[in-house]
């Protein structure tokens, strides 16, 4: 099983999710998001998920903030999808949850209109 990690720059604010063995593999996944410099990457260990998907829930037990920036958590902007199984899955979870949230807005629309 791959660790997880909070990969992110040092002067930013963003962070995203990657799975690797090694520190050095999760600041090389979290470098391409950006463009950004691989020196400036920094990895934590987040073990809490280790072997769980990328969800809502499973980043709320790990600790993540509820909301940020007045957003509420959404798993689905933390996933780059490192090329793991887990990132798929966990992708998969996240854009049926956005299509069901979607759906329910279409028929509230419909209905108020
Ligand atoms: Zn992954």
């Amino acid at each position: 099983m791959m660790k997880t990690w909070q990969v992110g720059p040092y002067h930013d604010e963003w962070v995203v999710i990657v799975h690797a063995d090694t520190r050095g593999q999760a600041r090389a996944k979290g470098a391409t998001v950006d463009g950004g410099d691989l020196i400036d990457m920094r990895a934590i260990r987040v073990p809490d998920l280790d072997g769980k998907l990328v969800t809502n829930e499973t980043l709320r037990d790990a600790g993540f903030p509820e909301t940020w920036e007045g957003e509420k958590l959404d798993a689905y902007g933390y996933i780059i999808d490192c090329g793991c199984d887990v990132c798929k899955a966990s992708l998969r979870e996240a854009q049926e949850r956005r299509g069901k949230q979607e759906l329910i807005q279409v028929i509230h629309d419909g209905l108020v209109s």
